[in-house]
């Protein structure tokens, strides 16, 4: 049985890139393993720091994870705030920490660029307190999608890093989990590579299915494939990207054929792909529907959540401290 570790910052709803990336792999895993899923309130800050958004984007993605189908009885859903231990092993893997390499990170980079105004240490040593949520419960997997690899590898970096000075061998080198094997990126229909909730370009859990069409309908694409395999623009290759995701192998194939045979009318791939997310979207949504308004049902998640993440992370410090060379008098 793994250990498995991961987590979704609450700065806005859930896109289908946080589904595909990251929700679904963990859910498709939670009852063989000991899982930990958690809302990273204290990442949000780095980007979103707005007190009256807080507590609701907290709450809007924890109905989000529980009508996508987490299972509290079965995971602990915990909000990483109520974890103070999270705190103290971000402090004390910050010691091992270079500021070279945290400046190097593509997402640092790629922040620094869309955030010029407010350049932060929070964002500079996010893969540190990403290291401290995996490391916190010793975990050896982690559901994750392609843009997080980087900071996957700077977590392997610091358990490493720990274990040598320290000469233990306390912390797993965790491995990205993924669904079917393969790194999942869900494209923004916008042309962008990526769907995001910073991009704006999301198709989100809680969309109705009017707004879903719409958003596909708009998708960019071409005039056309004017020759026999052409290769595509990015627009109709996210829009093919997308459809892989989403709907059946047959439909696909399908679509791919009359492309390469020129024949395609972008028009009836869009109205297909949009009814296909809204298969995947319309029966979670009423989930969340159902669930938003019970105060009490999300207070004993939270709590029994809290509980479970503590117990592991209260462990994990206690020892780290032990190595480090902390003794009480
Ligand atoms: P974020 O919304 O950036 O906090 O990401 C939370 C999780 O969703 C991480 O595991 C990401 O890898 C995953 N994720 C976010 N956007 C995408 C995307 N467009 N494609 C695949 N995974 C994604």
């Amino acid at each position: 049985m793994d250990t498995v570790v991961s987590g979704i910052r609450s700065t806005g709803n859930l896109h289908l890139g946080n589904y595909f990336g990251a929700l679904r792999n963990f859910i498709s895993m939670q009852h063989e393993n000991r899982c930990f899923f958690f809302i990273a309130d204290y990442h949000s800050l780095t980007t979103h720091p707005d007190p009256a958004s807080l507590h609701g984007n907290v709450r809007n993605v924890l109905t989000e994870y529980l009508g996508a189908g987490l299972d509290p009885e079965v995971s602990s859903i915990y909000i990483q705030s109520d974890v103070p231990e999270v705190t103290e092993l971000y402090l004390l893997l910050n010691m091992h920490a270079y500021i070279g390499e945290l400046q190097r990170t593509a997402s640092f980079k790629d922040k620094i660029r869309k955030h010029n105004d407010n350049v932060n240490a929070g964002l500079l040593t996010y893969p540190v307190l990403m290291a401290a949520d995996i490391l916190m419960h010793r975990a050896d997997c982690v559901p994750v999608g392609k843009d997080q690899e980087q900071h996957l590898e700077m977590t392997r970096k610091y358990a490493r890093r720990f274990n040598t000075i320290y000469g233990v061998d306390f912390f797993p080198e965790c491995q990205a989990y993924r669904f079917n094997g393969e790194p999942i990126k869900v494209p923004g229909l916008d042309g962008n590579g990526k769907m995001g909730k910073s991009e704006g370009n999301g198709i989100y859990l809680v969309d109705s299915d009017a707004d879903i069409r719409k958003k596909v309908m708009k998708a960019l694409t071409d005039g056309g494939p004017t020759e026999p395999n052409m290769p595509m623009c990015e627009g109709v290759k996210n829009l093919f990207t997308m459809l892989s995701i989403v709907s059946d192998k047959e439909v696909y194939d399908h679509f791919l054929a009359s492309y390469n045979d020129c024949t395609i009318r972008y028009g009836d791939l869009k109205k297909q792909l949009a009814e296909d997310i809204i298969k995947v979207v319309a029966p979670i949504r009423e989930r969340i529907a159902d669930i938003q308004s019970d105060d009490d049902y999300l207070r004993r998640v939270v709590r029994l959540g809290a509980e479970k993440a503590r117990e592991s992370a209260a462990a994990t410090v206690k020892e780290v401290r032990r190595i480090m060379g902390f003794k009480p008098f």
